[in-house]
């Protein structure tokens, strides 16, 4: 078993499209072993992004993350960081296969409706991030 963070973003949540992502989740045989809603301020955000800090995007990035309400998700399942990761398309939701939720979700490249994990490890720093011991179940 491995595991994976998803965030469902601010675009996703204004849109209305919680309930939709998380249908998926579970249609894909996801476990969700924690989650929770969520404003991040312009640090958390900075800190969960830390490893972009030199990026051009980085001020985009982490105030559209620190713009409006998320949901974020520990997802618990075999191959979950790569299997998640094709479930929600690439980085650009114009280059995202079809039936991806950043494909159906998604507006750009920085408003991509999603976050997930990039390796198992950062998995579970992520979820670290986000959950106490108590939460994750
Ligand atoms: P992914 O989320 O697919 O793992 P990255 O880790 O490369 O992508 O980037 C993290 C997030 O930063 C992306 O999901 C996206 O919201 C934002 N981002 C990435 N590249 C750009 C860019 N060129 N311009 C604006 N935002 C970007
Ligand atoms: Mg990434």
């Amino acid at each position: 078993m491995e595991t994976t963070l998803a965030i469902i973003k601010p675009d996703a949540y204004a849109d209305g499209n919680t309930g939709k992502i998380i249908d998926i989740i579970i249609s894909e045989g996801f476990k969700i072993i924690a989650m929770k809603q969520i404003h991040l301020s312009k640090k958390d955000a900075e800190g969960f992004y830390e490893v972009h800090k030199e990026r051009p995007f980085f001020n985009e990035l982490t105030s559209f993350m620190s713009s409006g309400c998320c949901v974020v998700l520990s997802l618990e399942r075999e191959n979950a960081v790569s299997k998640w990761r094709d479930v929600i398309g690439t980085t650009n939701p114009e280059e995202a296969a079809n039936d991806t939720i950043r494909k159906k979700f998604g507006k750009n490249t920085g408003n991509n409706a999603v976050h997930g994990s990039d390796s198992a490890e950062n998995g579970i720093l992520e979820s670290n991030y986000f959950f106490s011991k108590r939460e994750l179940i």
